[in-house]
């Protein structure tokens, strides 16, 4: 997608508040500190782009930057970022010569992948920093505990002969967004004993980072020295709800999703919207064309259905109010109640997401029977962001 095929900025987008994004890195920080913060930026800074977001939370002092793929990482390098900076997914075939040489910390989770690394070393005829994963129960990625020991020693080995230099020992929660699920402290019990062994196989463990957003908000004995914060720098609650506002972390939408409405008009008792007839106006009304569908990341399970509310826009100007969706969610566009005294005209803005008194992407996440992150990351290359504030 290039800016040429994309939505005039005019008639819809993303605006990116990287102001927005600096506070909220900071008010994450004073809530973890003395804990470092790494931001995760990854899926283009979970569709905020990935560039200006990486350059805001740097000026907001973050200290790590996390990301999934090694393209992302030098994507990052690319730009000139030259700070810490750590990458976690990557396939068999994929060059670790690459993030080595652009000084980009790498995940090792395998006996197997760490021999990869050393080799990959050897060619760049560099130490290569290594974050040594357990598996800690999400069961998904991470080194199942029946090879730990393995890996560690394998690790020990590998930094003595100066191939890799271990920075840290990590794991992924499964539950943090309830802090209340079992596996939470389970998760905790299994890591500390990680560590502990990791050590005493002769490992030096300077870091230890466990928490996401959630458990950077809502579990204090998992913060360590790092914690992992994506969504929650991005002003979205991570568990559908008040984690944040609990921890006393005031956090501000970063993307404010608007449009122009593209048309109004009246409409009859009677009248069935959009495909499949799925929504029959019970009374006279006035609805209102949204220049933004599906193939932009406005979830079909957005829709309203019958009697079945789907989500909702704030009509801004003289008289905000929410207008219901109504009828299917399609490629484009799609269609909201106005009600039947709406004086609006084409032109005139509709919030989906994030402005002061909007829905909030967790309001568009429960009528979707999603999560807020779906929501934000969804968002496609066809909108355009525009970015205001500081860090660019
Ligand atoms: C995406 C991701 C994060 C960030 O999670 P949030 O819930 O968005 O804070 C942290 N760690 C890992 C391994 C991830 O994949």
């Amino acid at each position: 997608m290039t800016a040429l095929s994309g939505i005039d900025p005019r008639t819809a987008s993303a605006e990116i508040d990287l102001t927005a994004l600096g506070d909220n890195v900071r008010a994450i920080a004073a809530h973890v500190a003395p804990a470092e913060v790494m931001v995760v930026v990854k899926a283009d800074a979970y569709g905020h782009g990935i560039v200006p977001c990486a350059r805001a939370a740097r000026a907001a002092g973050a200290a790590w930057l996390g990301v999934a793929t090694i393209n992302e990482a030098r994507l990052l390098r690319e730009d000139g970022d030259t700070g810490r900076l750590l990458c976690w997914l990557f396939g068999e075939d994929e060059d670790l010569v690459v993030p080595i040489a652009l000084d980009i910390d790498i995940a090792v989770h395998h006996p197997a992948q760490l021999s990869r690394v050393v080799a990959a070393a050897a060619t760049a005829g560099r130490t290569a920093r290594i974050h040594l994963k357990i598996d800690t129960g999400l069961t998904r990625n991470g080194c199942p505990p029946e090879l730990w020991d393995d890996l560690c020693s394998d690790a020990v080995d590998a930094a003595e002969a100066g191939a890799v230099e271990v920075v840290a020992v990590w794991s992924h929660f499964a539950a943090a967004d309830d802090p209340e699920h079992p596996a939470n402290a389970q998760q905790l019990a299994v890591f500390n004993a990680a560590v502990d062994r990791a050590r005493s196989l002769g490992l030096t463990v300077g870091i230890r980072h466990l928490a996401n957003s959630a458990a950077a908000l809502a579990m204090p004995a998992a913060h360590f020295e790092l914690v992992r914060v994506g969504l929650a720098a991005y002003g979205v609650d991570p568990a559908d709800g008040d984690l944040a506002e609990r921890a006393g972390v005031r956090l501000r939408p970063v993307m404010r999703l608007r449009a122009q409405l593209v048309s109004t008009r009246a409409i009859a008792p009677g009248t069935a919207i959009s495909y499949g007839h799925r929504w029959t106006a019970a009374d006279s009304t006035v609805v209102g064309l949204v220049p933004l569908g599906y193939a932009d990341g406005i979830p079909r399970a957005a829709s309203g259905w019958g009697s079945e509310p789907g989500a909702s826009v704030l009509v801004e100007g003289s008289d905000p109010r929410r207008a219901p969706i109504v009828g299917t969610v399609c490629m484009d566009q799609f269609v909201v109640d106005l009600g039947p005294d709406a004086r609006e005209e084409a032109g005139d803005e509709v919030t989906l997401f994030g402005g002061p008194d909007t829905p909030g992407a967790s309001d568009w996440a429960r009528a979707c029977g999603t999560i807020g992150y779906e929501i934000v990351t969804r968002i496609g290359a066809r909108v355009p962001r525009t970015y205001a504030g500081g860090g660019q």
